[in-house]
């Protein structure tokens, strides 16, 4: 069992009334690229998340090599990936990207973001919702209600993942334009010079795909669905038995295949809670930074006074809007590929793999959220 280091019974001390000039909900990828922004911005900015920072990881965690570099995070590494396999019923190619992959830590890139955020403080808390009046639209003060106490603050960023918990609305699953995803992480001995696998197999998952990705001394062995009332279970212990791995230490979550609005009622959003994830791949980690930097350089300017509030919420809004393109491009693809004819399907892959066809395609992908955005 993982040792929990959240916060409980006594040590859960009331912060009703606290007030911050920034207060970020949500301290994984998001909320600490959001944080981070403001290092050193002179502002008291607040982090809460419902788990210690790093606690809880839901994710394969893998990310292009040069994102973890940008980010100052390259110490979080586990095992670097230099190509990537496809495999249909049918066939399987390889890649060679222009770009790596990387797996990391979860728990030691978190530490390592969160030590780059000055003085921010953090607190464990549970965000219930907005408090005040319903329907209040976007007040001086936001008012966020936890189970610790109401906090308020001018400036208020939702880096909450899927839910978007201080949204009026919560998105339901399976109802709600969600993936699922659920993996494994049996314990390995690290073999080296290994790629990140993805098997497109209807036997499967009718309409999603499967990964293993290698991470240093475990692999992370997992089916997504793009169809949320479809169940991964099943398909992610055979896959499993298949690669003669046990299915064992398992973490599950939904994530967002589609945009969302990126601000509400006066409230920032960055990462899922936005729908900051792309469509096919469900790639959510450089996009939760990327977003979340653009949101923090935004918040930097009202802290600065260079910016009301209602300018920056704006100005965020039309960033998040002019990648909106590339975001629906790859929903198109999500419907497309699984309904391709499974040997169609192999053809294409085949056909891509020509290395200028492949740096051209993982450039433009990348290009989307470029890691030149951190610098
Ligand atoms: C099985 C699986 C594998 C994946 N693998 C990859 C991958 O390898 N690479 C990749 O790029 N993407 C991957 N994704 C997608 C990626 O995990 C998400 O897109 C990414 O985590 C989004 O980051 P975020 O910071 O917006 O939200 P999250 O990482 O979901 O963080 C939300 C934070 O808010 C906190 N929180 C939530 N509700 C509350 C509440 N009520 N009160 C207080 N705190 C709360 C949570 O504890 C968490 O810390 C995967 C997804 C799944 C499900």
């Amino acid at each position: 069992m993982p040792v929990r280091a959240t916060r409980r019974g006594p040590q859960r001390t009331s912060l009703d009334g606290r007030r911050a000039d920034v207060l970020v909900c949500g301290a994984s990828f998001a909320g600490l690229a959001v944080a981070r922004e403001l290092a050193d911005a002179g502002a008291d900015v607040l982090v809460v998340d419902r788990y210690e920072i790093g606690e809880r990881a839901t994710s394969a965690c893998a990310a292009p090599t040069p994102w973890l570099h940008a980010m100052g995070v390259a110490g979080a590494i586990r095992q670097e990936l230099e190509t990537m396999t496809f495999a249909t019923p049918h066939g399987r190619v390889r890649y060679r990207l222009p770009w790596s992959w990387s797996a990391f830590d979860y728990r030691d890139l978190c530490r390592r973001l969160w030590a780059q955020c000055g003085d921010a403080r953090f607190e464990t808390a549970k965000v219930d919702g907005r408090a005040g009046a319903p329907g209040a639209g976007a007040p001086a003060e936001i008012e966020v209600a936890t189970d610790r106490g109401t906090l308020r603050a001018p400036l208020v960023v939702d880096a909450l993942g899927w839910r978007r918990v201080l949204a009026a609305a919560h998105y339901q699953p399976p109802d709600a334009p969600l993936s699922r995803g659920l993996e494994v992480h049996p314990r390995r001995a690290a073999p080296g010079g290994e790629s990140l696998d993805v098997w497109i197999e209807r036997g499967l998952v009718r309409r999603g795909y499967a990964w293993r990705v290698p991470a240093g001394g475990e692999a992370r062995i997992g089916v997504g669905s793009y169809v949320p009332a479809d169940h991964v279970r099943a398909p992610t212990e055979a896959l499993a038995g298949r690669l003669g791995e046990p299915a064992e230490r398992w973490q599950g979550n939904w994530f967002p295949h589609r945009l969302r609005s990126a601000t509400q009622d006066g409230v920032f959003c960055a990462g899922d809670s936005a729908g900051h994830c792309f469509p096919l791949s469900g790639e959510g980690i450089r996009t939760a930074f990327y977003f979340g930097i653009a949101c923090g350089r935004e918040l930097r300017r009202v802290l600065a006074a260079e910016a009301s509030r209602a300018e920056a919420l704006a100005r965020y809004e039309a960033f998040h809007d002019r990648h909106a393109p590339a975001f629906r491009r790859a929903l198109a693809l999500q419907r497309l590929i699984p309904a391709l004819p499974p040997r169609a399907l192999t053809a294409l892959l085949h056909a891509l793999r020509p290395q200028p066809v492949i740096d051209r395609a993982f450039g433009w992908y990348l290009d989307q959220a470029h890691p030149s955005f951190a610098v």
